[in-house]
């Protein structure tokens, strides 16, 4: 087993960086309640160290070809990928999700957006555009400079990679402030990418809470600012960043709606149900957390959906066989809990789970409530806890008036066996990222992002190269310029 200590706070300018003056952040175990490191937030004089740093290695790193910059990053899912055990490991230490998931869902995410950033780096290019009379156009596609990168708690490997891998293939440099819940992967991210040959500067980590994101946001050299985040985080630095006119992508939050129709496989449907409200215990963005349920099929659903809960394996993360894990911290134990007696007072129906688990950690037992309205609140408001809400619905325009009705918009799934409903119920589904048949696969090649609240752009795909860079326009004449006078 690893040492989930870091060497250091940061990571600023090809190298580990500390200043104890910073207040001290512990770091929590979720599974036992312990501290297993403890470092300290930026002080102001780190913040600016580390956007200086950024801004003196942007130049050289943006003049590098495409190709030369993709060599480094896909260096760097190599090796990624062959200590994908440690950071595997450490990821669990950072956040508490079993094992099982961290081998197969985070260091290897990461890898791949380093590797498909990395490749088609070498492809960025602008257009030529003809006028008339032998007159052009030529567009150069630029980086926008020192991006601020900041992260949630839920997948802080992936989130770092997801925003570095896209930022550095386009030339811009990166100061990357992770969540204050998960300080230790970003870190590592950094020294593995220094380790592929990244120049220093080109990606610094910074740890500390919101006013260190606050800080790196309304910093005047940031041309660029993308959070993954809660929405009402995300209209704060929105504003933050408009202020300065600065680019912006939005990750935020969901209460996205998954459609069991009554011709749909039940079984592939309960999958869904689980992956999209269970995995990551429940801490993920895109989940399905309000899972309608045709009229004819709810009871032999929830039957089944019980019956498979119970094989559910809780324990120690750390050990492989086990599929269900603790929540991050206290406190987003505390929120779920809350949500559950709320869910409680207002008559929804508890068929299964509920209940904090004896043991060291914050194990809240995989939950469902059935015979949920749209009016509850645990209808309405996202958990980001492993709380599944089932509504019953018989008429598809029904359905998907319901299943819109939410500020949020990140994702949206439908069970059904007819072709020709389930790309209906997509195309009219206000949310980015949609599902048929299956739910939360999120692979680099698709955008990913979310729609109304949920967010303002998306990450993934060849999409985010248009967030991470901008076009010039250079005009070219020909002739002779005619003037008026
Ligand atoms: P959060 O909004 O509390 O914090 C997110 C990050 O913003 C943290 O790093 C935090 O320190 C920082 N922050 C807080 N205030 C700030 C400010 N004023 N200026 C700059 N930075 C500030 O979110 P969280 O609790 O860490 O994560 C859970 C939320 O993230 C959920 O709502 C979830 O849906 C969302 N999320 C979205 C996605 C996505 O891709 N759409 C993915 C994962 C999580």
């Amino acid at each position: 087993m690893i040492d989930p200590k870091p060497t250091a706070s940061h990571f600023i300018d090809g190298a580990y960086a500390e200043d104890d003056n910073g207040a001290p952040i512990p770091v929590i175990y979720a599974a036992t309640g312990e501290e297993i490191a403890r470092i300290h937030a930026a002080t102001p004089a780190l913040v600016d160290r580390a956007i200086a740093a950024a801004k003196r290695a942007l130049p050289a790193w943006a003049a590098m070809t495409g190709t030369e910059r993709g060599r480094i990053l896909r260096r760097a899912a190599d090796i990624m990928r062959e200590r994908n055990r440690e950071l595997s490991e450490l990821e669990t230490f950072d956040t508490g999700k079993p094992l099982q998931e961290t081998l197969v869902a985070d260091a290897t995410s990461g890898a791949d957006a380093l590797e498909y950033f990395g490749g088609i780096a070498a492809t960025l290019t602008g257009e030529h555009i003809q006028l008339a009379d032998g007159d052009f156009v030529y567009t150069r596609r630029e980086a926008l400079g020192v991006c601020v990168g900041i992260g949630a708690w839920n997948y802080p490997t992936q989130i770092a990679c997801w925003k570095a891998a896209p930022a550095l293939a386009c030339g811009n440099a990166m100061v990357f402030k992770p969540s204050e819940t998960t300080p230790l992967c970003a870190l590592k991210v950094a020294e593995i990418l220094k380790e592929a040959g990244l120049p220093d500067g080109v990606f610094n980590v910074v740890n500390g809470a919101g006013d260190v994101g606050g800080a790196l946001v309304a910093d005047d050299r940031v041309a660029k600012v993308s959070i993954t985040g809660s929405v009402p985080t995300g209209k704060k630095v929105y504003q933050a960043a408009a202020a300065g006119m600065k680019h912006v992508t939005m990750e935020l939050g969901g209460k996205s709606p998954m459609i069991v129709f009554e011709d749909a496989d039940v079984e592939n449907a309960i999958s869904g149900a689980i992956l999209g409200n269970f995995y990551s215990s429940g801490q993920i963005c895109s989940n399905g957390t309000r899972v309608f349920v045709h009229r004819d099929i709810k009871d032999a659903f929830l039957t089944r959906l019980a019956e498979r809960m119970g094989t559910a394996v809780m324990g120690d993360p750390m050990d492989e066989a086990t599929n269900f894990g603790p929540m991050v911290s206290d406190g987003q134990m505390t929120i779920a809990q809350n949500y559950i007696a709320k869910g409680l007072e207002e008559g929804a129906r508890l068929v299964a789970g509920g209940r904090r688990v004896e043991r060291d950690g914050w194990y809240l037992e995989p939950t469902v409530f059935a015979d949920v309205t749209d009016d509850m609140t645990i209808a309405r408001e996202e958990i980001f806890g492993p709380v599944m809400c089932v509504l019953d619905f018989t008429d598809e325009a029904e359905v998907m008036t319901r299943a819109n009705a939410t500020e949020y918009g990140l994702a949206a799934g439908v069970f059904t066996r007819d072709l020709a409903r389930a790309h209906r119920v997509a195309a009219a589904f206000e949310a980015g990222t949609c599902y048929i048949n299956t739910y939360n696969d999120a692979p680099v090649e698709a955008p990913f992002g979310g729609v109304k609240s949920s967010g303002v752009g998306r990450e993934n795909s060849k999409e985010a190269i248009n967030h991470y860079s901008e076009m010039k326009s250079v005009y070219v004449r020909m002739g002779d310029v005619e003037a008026p006078f």
